[in-house]
C-alpha cells in the first residue's frame, strides 16, 4: 500500500532534481489534475503532479459532495453530458469508488408552495433520471426507481417538514460521497501507487508546453524541469498558469447545520426557488452529525481568493428557501459554519460568459499547455481520459489505452489490500473503506480508536494515518481535508491540542 510522507516527498524532490525524464507534468492537485495523473501514470507515462498547497485545497472541497446521474441537465436538453454523467456515477458507485459513495435519497415534500403542475414536471424529471440509470446499467437495487410516497414516509425521512398540507413526497436517488476531498486523497494515493511522483506545497510558474518551474513552498528551493507534455489542472486559477485562459467565477456557498437541529434526517430535503422552475435548495444529511444546506449562485469577479467566503445575504437566502418547507424555522442561531466554492466561467471577453461546470473543455494554449477546464467532480475519470489523450496526441507520446473505468481506488473492497472491517466503527470505514483496519494496526498512538474529542466521530488512529499515510505535512491539512472537522471553528477549537501533539509525533 502507498504510503504519502513528508520523508517521501523529499526524496521525490530530490530525485526530481537529478532531471529524469518526465513525460507528462500535472498543475494543480484537484479531483482533475489528480485524476489524470493516474489516468497517465496507469498507461505507463513518467508522470509529475504538483500542488501548491494541499491535495483538493481549491474547489474540490467545496462541492455538494454528491455524485449525480446528470438529471439537472437534461433539463436543458443535454442528453449527451447527462448519459455521460450518469455513466461516470455508475463506475464510481460499482467499480471504482464503491467504498465512498453511497446511494441518498432525495426527497421533495408536496407542501402548498410546489403548485400540482411543478411538481408534476419534477416527477417527470425524476423519471427521466431512472431511464438516465436504466441506459447508464447502473442496477436498481443499487439505485432504486424514483417514486412518490406518503406524507407519513416523507415525514420519516425528512422530519422537520411542516406536516401542514403535506400531500406526501417524491423521492429520487443519487451518489454522495462521504467527501469530496477524501476522493481527491484516495486518487493521489492511488497516482503514486501507479508511479507517479505527486507533490504538494509546490507551485508550478513559468509553465510552458516543456516545463515549468517548480518551487518547493516549504524550503523557497525552485528548479526546472522538462516535460514532453504540460497539462494545467488548475481550477479557477486556471488563468493564471496559461494567461490565454480567461475565466470569470461564480460563487457557490452551502451552510453548516447541526443534523440534531433538523431532527436527523435520512434523506435529502430539497425545496424549489421561489420563481425559478430549474432551481432548488436542498438539505443534505453529511458524516460528523451534520447536514450542509447549498447551494447559492453568485457572480465572483476580482482576485481570487485562496478560500472564498460566504455573503451575508446567501445565508439568508439559503435560510429563507429552506424555511418554506420546515415546521420549525432555522436560524442565524443554527448555522454552525459556512463554506464556499468557486465555479469556473469561461470570460468570453465581450462581458458574456460560458459555463463549463456543465461539460468540460480541453484547450492548447498559444505557449502549448494543455488546459482542461470546468466539469464536475463526478465526470473527473472521463475529464482526465480526455486530457491525457490530449496530451499523447499533441506530443506523439507513447502510452496505453486508458485503463480507470476499472482501476479501483485505494481503500475500494475488490483490491486484493482491501481488509474485512467487521467490528470496526461505521464512520471509520465510511471514511477508509478496505483500509480501516490497517489505519487501526498501523497506529501507535495510544488508544487508537478513542474519538479524537467528546462527540467527534473521528478515531485517534485516523489522525496519525493523515500524517503517516495520506501526505497531511501540518494540521490544517488534517483539520480541513484528511477530515472536515475544520468547516466548524467550534469543533476544530475542541480537537486542536489533540491533534497537534499526534502530528507532531507522526511528523517526527
Ligand atoms: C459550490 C460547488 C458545488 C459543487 N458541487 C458538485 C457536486 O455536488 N458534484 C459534482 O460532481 N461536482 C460539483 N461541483 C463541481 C466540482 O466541485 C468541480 O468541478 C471540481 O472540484 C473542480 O476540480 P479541479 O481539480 O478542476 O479544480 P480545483 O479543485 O480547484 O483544483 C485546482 C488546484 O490547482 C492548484 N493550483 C493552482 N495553481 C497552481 C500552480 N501554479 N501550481 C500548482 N498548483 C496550482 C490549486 O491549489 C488547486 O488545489 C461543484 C462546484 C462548486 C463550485
Amino acid at each position: 500500500m502507498t504510503a504519502l510522507t513528508a520523508a517521501r516527498r523529499r526524496q521525490d524532490l530530490d530525485a526530481l532534481a537529478t532531471g529524469a525524464p518526465i513525460d507528462l507534468l500535472v498543475v494543480g492537485g484537484g479531483v482533475t489534475g489528480t485524476g489524470a495523473a493516474l489516468d497517465a501514470a496507469s498507461r505507463g507515462l513518467r508522470v509529475v503532479l504538483v500542488e501548491s498547497h494541499d491535495w483538493a485545497f481549491g474547489t474540490s472541497r467545496w462541492s455538494s459532495k454528491l455524485v449525480h446521474g446528470g438529471l439537472r441537465y437534461l433539463a436543458s436538453g443535454r442528453v449527451g453530458v447527462a448519459h455521460e454523467s450518469a455513466v461516470e456515477r455508475g463506475v464510481l458507485m460499482t467499480s471504482t469508488a464503491p467504498h465512498l459513495v453511497r446511494p441518498l435519497a432525495t426527497v421533495v415534500p408536496l407542501l402548498p408552495n410546489l403548485p400540482r403542475h411543478r411538481a408534476a414536471l419534477v416527477r417527470a424529471g425524476f423519471t427521466a433520471g431512472d431511464v438516465l440509470r436504466v441506459a447508464a446499467h447502473t442496477p436498481r437495487t443499487l439505485l432504486p426507481r424514483a417514486r412518490y410516497v406518503s406524507a407519513e414516509r416523507t415525514h420519516e425521512l425528512a422530519p422537520p417538514v411542516s406536516r401542514q398540507n403535506l400531500r406526501g413526497g417524491l423521492v429520487a436517488w443519487d451518489g454522495q460521497l462521504i467527501d469530496d476531498a477524501r476522493l481527491v486523497v484516495a486518487l493521489a494515493r492511488t497516482a503514486a501507487e501507479q508511479g507517479a511522483t505527486v507533490l504538494t506545497r509546490v507551485r508550478a510558474s513559468e509553465v510552458t508546453g516543456d516545463g515549468a518551474l517548480l518551487t518547493d513552498a516549504l524550503t523557497g528551493q525552485s528548479m526546472r524541469i522538462n516535460a514532453r507534455a504540460v497539462v494545467s489542472a488548475a481550477g479557477v486559477w486556471a488563468g493564471e498558469v496559461d494567461p490565454s485562459v480567461r475565466l470569470r467565477p461564480s460563487r457557490g456557498t452551502h451552510l453548516v447545520l447541526d443534523a440534531a437541529a433538523l431532527g436527523n434526517p435520512t434523506a435529502s430535503i430539497t425545496v424549489p426557488v421561489p420563481g425559478s422552475i430549474s432551481r432548488f435548495v436542498f438539505a443534505m444529511p453529511e458524516q460528523l452529525g451534520r447536514v450542509y444546506l447549498g447551494l447559492t449562485d453568485e457572480d465572483a469577479p476580482g482576485p481570487i481568493p485562496d478560500e472564498p467566503a460566504a455573503a451575508e445575504h446567501e445565508i439568508d437566502f439559503l435560510l429563507a428557501t429552506i424555511n418554506q418547507a420546515l415546521a420549525r424555522p432555522l436560524t442565524r442561531t443554527d448555522v454552525l459554519g459556512t463554506y464556499s466554492g468557486l465555479r469556473p466561467l469561461v470570460d468570453a471577453g465581450d462581458g458574456s460568459t460560458a459555463d463549463v461546470s456543465r461539460k468540460h473543455v480541453v484547450s492548447l494554449g498559444p505557449d502549448g499547455v494543455i488546459s482542461i477546464i470546468g466539469g464536475k467532480l463526478t465526470t473527473y475519470r472521463r475529464m482526465a481520459e480526455d486530457v491525457v489523450d490530449k496530451a499523447i496526441a499533441v506530443a506523439g507520446l507513447d502510452a496505453e489505452p486508458c485503463r480507470t473505468r476499472t482501476l479501483p481506488l485505494v481503500g475500494a473492497p475488490s483490491r486484493p489490500d482491501s481488509a474485512d472491517t467487521t467490528g470496526l466503527p461505521s464512520s471509520l470505514v465510511a471514511r477508509h473503506g478496505g483500509l480501516a483496519r490497517e489505519v487501526v494496526e498501523s497506529a501507535t498512538v495510544s488508544d487508537p480508536l478513542a474519538p479524537i474529542a467528546h462527540g467527534i466521530d473521528v478515531t485517534r488512529a485516523e489522525i496519525e494515518y493523515a500524517v503517516t499515510h495520506e501526505g497531511a505535512l501540518g494540521v490544517a491539512d488534517v483539520l480541513d481535508r484528511r477530515t472536515r472537522i475544520g468547516l466548524v471553528h467550534r469543533d476544530a477549537d475542541a480537537v486542536r491540542p489533540a491533534v497537534e501533539q499526534i502530528v507532531a509525533a507522526s511528523l517526527n
